[in-house]
């Protein structure tokens, strides 16, 4: 596809006409729905954004299975913050010190700068958030509309039901990778997106930036 430069400020969506769905994952509590999901990604080819939380164990355990992923773009990795922190609560050197010690993690552990791609725990964000955010390169709060909520325990039958609500044209959905659920109907997703033609996207597949 044709790339479209990358709109200043916060996205919600892609801006293109083509058929393209970023599903984008958060978090990574449970390190063996992060194992699962990237098994998921090498087995079906599928593209994925990955908004991590080097705090948590997985990202460090699951490295080395990662890596070759991430290195050859079919895995993106954006900054979440280093501890799930809420943004808006911090005090802009903290701000700054959250999403620093997460990029120096992901630049260290997986040799790539996620920047200037970050998505704030909770969607919390203002003004003064993404000025913080952007004064250390992080100028793309990236958002989403739709979500298969599953930052909390949800069972298979609703994650697949908020599938089919939103993986469409343009989104970008958000899930997580903290509970075992959803990787027990990753087919089902595949196939769901095969149904509607889609073609799943990182953002660095769409955006010029
Ligand atoms: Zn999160």
């Amino acid at each position: 596809m044709t790339k479209v430069p990358l709109p200043a400020g916060v996205i919600t969506g892609l801006p293109t006409s083509e058929p393209v769905l970023a599903w984008t994952v958060d978090d990574g509590s449970d390190a063996e729905v992060v194992r699962l999901y990237i098994e998921f990604a090498r087995t079906s080819g599928t593209r994925l954004t990955f908004f991590l939380n080097g705090s948590y164990p997985g990202w460090t355990e699951h490295a080395e299975l990662l890596k070759p992923l991430v290195a050859s773009g079919q895995v993106q990795l954006g900054n979440h913050t280093w501890s799930h922190a809420a943004l808006t609560h911090l005090d802009d050197a903290g701000i700054v010190a959250e999403l620093q010690r997460n990029h120096d993690f992901i630049v260290s552990t997986y040799g790539v700068d996620p920047r200037p791609y970050y998505r704030p725990p909770f969607g919390y964000r203002d003004r003064r958030t993404d000025a913080a955010a952007a004064s250390i390169g992080y100028t793309c709060p990236a958002m989403w509309y739709g979500s298969l909520a599953d930052s909390d325990l949800r069972s298979e039958q609703e994650i697949l039901g908020l599938a089919d609500r939103w993986f469409l044209p343009a989104h970008i959905v958000i899930g997580h990778l903290n509970f075992l659920p959803v990787t027990r109907v990753f087919p089902q997703l595949q196939q769901l997106i095969a149904d509607r033609g889609l073609i799943p996207v990182t953002l660095d597949d769409v955006f010029e930036h």
